[in-house]
Order: structure tokens, then sequence, then C-alpha cells
């Protein structure tokens, strides 16, 4: 399949992909595989600044290979290894509980497939030894924050939202950052976690593309968004936990308890120190 509307999605990728350095100077469809049920077609794009590469669209998420470092020779070789690294990125046997993502915390649930990202990045972090494995651990990365990103910004309404496409990871993460830690007393922290999302998704990237990562630094890659992971988790917690911050208003306990309300909407609390109950709104 190649319609100009595929084309056009193949050509965006790339220069989505070459962060807005290179233009894509020509693009056509070189070979399209079935192979398992799925459809997969292998692009030839060139561009005028940053290389040559292979594009593989189709049925699986898409992603890029380089042509120019001579890892994948030809369409055959590209394809059998995009096959083998999405696949094993939607196989359910992959979740296995690791000690990289126990830290994240138990609270909110994210989608399923965060954590089974994450749990094949760590699986794969204990094999890798090519070049090809370490850079798939940074493409895993990148698709975990893409999606947790797309998660958080679809479940909730946001300012200038439409603006921003899927893949704009920063600008889309700084609107769900400011959302959901406002005021100046979180002024701090809120710099503190744009900064976290902002080296998870650019070294993602480098780990992705780099012919020279080791396993150290996928390793460093796979920690950052994790870290990254577990704070929006937490941030959301306390955003949407009714207790977050309060007090109890007779003796200042924090050991506070939500009862039942029969009266009104309204969150009835009571402290479990002093036994005191006061109304939330
Ligand atoms: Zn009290």
């Amino acid at each position: 399949m190649s319609s100009p509307e595929v084309k056009k999605q193949v050509e965006e990728y790339v220069e989505w992909q070459c962060r807005g350095k290179a233009k894509v100077t020509h693009s056509k469809p070189e070979q399209t595989y079935n192979e398992l049920g799925v459809n997969v077609t292998i692009w030839n794009v060139k561009t005028d600044n940053d290389g040559s590469w292979w594009v593989a669209q189709g049925d699986l998420p898409m992603n890029l290979y380089s042509q120019d470092q001579a890892y994948y020779f030809s369409t055959d070789e590209v394809f059998s290894f995009h096959l083998g690294l999405m696949l094993r990125l939607m196989n359910d046997e992959a979740n296995q509980p690791d000690s990289y993502i126990e830290s994240i915390s138990p609270g909110v649930e994210l989608p399923l497939v965060l954590r089974r990202k994450l749990s094949l990045a760590s699986e794969k972090l204990n094999e890798a030894i090519e070049i090809e494995e370490i850079q798939s651990i940074g493409v895993i990365c990148r698709e975990t924050l893409i999606e947790l990103i797309d998660y958080i910004y679809n479940s909730d309404s946001f300012d200038g939202k439409e603006q921003f496409k899927k893949s704009d990871v920063k600008n889309r993460g700084e609107l769900v950052i400011n959302k959901y830690l406002t005021g100046s007393d979180n002024a701090e922290l809120r710099k503190h976690i744009k900064n976290l999302l902002n080296s998870a998704w650019d070294y993602s990237n480098i780990i992705t593309h780099s012919s020279s990562k080791t396993k150290h630094e996928a390793s460093i890659c796979l920690t950052i968004t994790i870290a990254m992971v577990s704070s929006l988790e937490n941030l959301l917690d306390k955003y949407f936990d009714p207790l977050s911050g309060l007090k109890c208003k007779k003796c200042g306990s924090r050991r506070l308890i939500i009862a039942e309300n029969d009266k009104t909407e309204d969150l009835l609390i009571i402290c479990e120190n002093c036994q005191y109950g006061f109304i939330k709104e």
C-alpha cells in the first residue's frame, strides 16, 4: 500500500525523527511483506541533511533504520528485525515482574501496555549485546513515553490541546505537568519533572539512533524512563487523592479517613487521632 497519504505519513515520521533538522528529498516503497498475518512495507527514504533510512510501515508501529550505518543491508533484513522487535513488544507473554519496574506506584492505574513495555525493555536489556539490541531499548523507552503522555493527555482537558501531535511529547507533557502541578508552591517540582521528561525523551532518541552506545547507557535510559513513569503516577495520585495535603483542623494530624456522608456529596473527613470531623467540598 502506497497511497499519497501513507507516503506523507512516512515522510513526516522521518522528518520528526530527524527532529526537524532534515527534509525528505525522496521516498518510495521498496518491498512489501506479509508474514504471520502482518503487512509491512519497507520504504526507502532519503533526506537532504540526515542520510538515508529504511522505514518499516504497515500493521506494526512505524520505525526507522539507518541505511548509512551498515547494520541493515537489505529490505529483508530490515523486515526481519522489525517483525521480531515489534512482535516481542506486543507479546503478552513477555509480561514478567522485574525489579526494574517494581518501584512504580501501585496507586494509579496506568495502562498495562506501559508496564509491559518496561518489562520487555528490562528483559531485553539483560540479553542486549549487539547495537540493534541496544537501540531497541531506546525505541521501547520512546514508545513508552509517547503512550504515557498520550494516555494522560486524552483522559482530561488541557489548554491549547489541539495544537500538539501525539509524538510531541515535550509540549504535550508540559501541558500535563502544568495542569497537575499548579501554583507557586509547586514551581520547583514542576521544573524538575519537566527536566526529567525532557531528559528521558532526548536520551531515548539518542539511544535509538546511536551506533556507539553500550548496555550501560541503555540501562540509564531505561532507568530515567521508569523514573518518569513513576513520577507521573505519583503526580496523578497526589492530584486525585482527596486527602492529599490535608491536616486535621483541630489537632493538625494527617491521619485522616473519608467517612460516609449521607447528607451531601461533599466529603466528610474524620481525624483518626482526635475524632474531629469536617467537610471538604
Ligand atoms: Zn485531629
